[in-house]
């Protein structure tokens, strides 16, 4: 039998899948895998079951119902003043994932270096590789997660197509201030290259910092490919709705990309993201005090117990230092410990690195009912205390 693509093959099955599987094999809390576990508004699930009903049920445009485009071209310049042109700039895919891999493929070109941030999200270095480029890695490092501006510098040249930037960033929490970001937009400019702008995580901001678009810094409108998803922003992730604005020659291409992966979304749920882009500035405030209170709510009762919690400004999650409750022997050993004998589930952080990566610090989702993270929190203490 002829060989199946290599590089795909070479990966295992993502570690989200695995900790969840596991989680359901040990009926374990479930703190790995980056989803809340209540319905997002009501008002948007009867929208969409509306639609299921009575239609349209066909192939909606290509590039997205008219009116979702819309909302999103309206929510950009709500939020961050930034103006899009809706028939060209904006796009709308099946989850940030597809948005995602509409890029890499509609934009590198084999050989192409591509500038990664570690840790990186698992879909990045596979969807990279597979497009042909080259990756370039640069390293956070904790507990800030700030970069080294030399690394950064060294990591771009003549061959640089693009720079995949997190922001907010999965895993970290971290939340790029404009001097990182003016960093960012000058080796950019510099070197004639894009930006790919994952920003799913957009809403979900923590005693008020700012998240910042990099698209909104200068000489950044036609060089970034701002992503959001509606299932982040409106807390179902089985949506899969995710929405990409750029420069029309920019969208165009990544448009080709997009039509022969995905062609389109599913209407019904377009159309209730639709309305949902459009609700008013409490229910964007509510999101991120929401998450807020639980972040401080597990970071309160994981101290309690003994770990070092690390700064989380933005996203789902927080990291822990594992060596604080004495544990030497990895952050996989961990997860797989913990799972089995506290009853929970967590990520290793180990998983968004490639070759060396640190093995100390272990991620968990906090986007869960406070009693379930009460509960988890109780259950990691009292396997500390038998440990
Ligand atoms: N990017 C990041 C950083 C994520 O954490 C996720 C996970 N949900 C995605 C992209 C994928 O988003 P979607 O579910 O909309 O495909
Ligand atoms: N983004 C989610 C996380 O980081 C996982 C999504 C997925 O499983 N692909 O946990």
């Amino acid at each position: 039998m002829k060989p199946t693509n290599k590089i795909l093959s070479s990966y295992g099955v993502t570690v989200f899948e695995t900790m969840s599987q596991l989680a359901i094999k040990h009926q374990a809390i479930n703190l790995g895998q980056g989803f809340p576990d209540q319905n997002g508004p009501e008002e948007l699930r009867l929208i969409a079951a509306d639609a299921v009903i009575n239609g349209p049920n066909q192939y909606p445009p290509m590039l997205g119902i008219s009116d979702l485009r819309q909302a999103v071209a309206g929510h950009s310049k709500r939020f961050y003043e930034l103006e899009l042109d809706w028939k060209t700039e904006v796009m709308i895919t099946s989850g940030a994932t597809e948005a995602l891999a509409s890029c890499m493929l509609g934009l590198i070109e084999p050989g192409d270096e591509v500038v990664l941030l570690e840790p990186l999200y698992d879909c990045y270095l596979p969807m990279v590789r597979r497009a042909g480029g080259v990756p370039k890695f640069v390293q956070l490092t904790p507990p800030n997660w700030d970069f080294s501006i030399d690394s950064l510098t060294n990591a771009f040249s003549n061959k640089t197509k693009l720079i995949l930037l997190n922001n907010p960033h999965n895993p970290t929490g971290k939340v790029f201030n404009k001097v990182e970001l003016e960093v960012i937009a000058d080796l950019v400019k510099k070197y004639d290259a894009y930006v790919i702008c994952d920003e799913v995580y957009e809403h979900l901001v923590f005693n008020n910092k700012k998240h910042i678009p990099l698209i909104t810094l200068p000489f950044m409108r036609d060089r970034c490919i701002k992503i959001g998803s509606a299932g982040k922003t409106f807390s179902m992730t089985a949506w899969k709705v995710g929405y990409v604005s750029a420069a029309a020659p920019l969208l165009r291409a990544i448009s080709k990309a997009h039509q022969f992966i995905t062609f389109t979304t599913p209407t019904c749920l377009q159309k209730a993201v639709a309305l949902g882009l459009q609700k008013n500035a409490t229910y964007f405030q509510a999101l991120a005090n929401n998450q807020q209170k639980k972040r401080d709510l597990l970071k309160e009762r994981l101290t309690a117990i003994g770990f070092e919690v690390l700064a989380t400004e933005g996203t789902y999650f927080l990291n822990v230092d594992i060596r604080s409750v004495g544990f030497k022997n990895g952050d996989v050993d961990f997860c797989e410990h913990i799972i089995k004998s506290a009853g929970v589930a967590a990520i290793p952080i180990s998983a968004f690195y490639q070759g060396t990566s640190l093995d100390h610090l272990v991620r968990f989702c906090f986007a869960k009912r406070d009693q379930i993270l009460e509960q988890g929190a109780e259950q990691l203490g009292k396997y500390l205390m038998r440990r």
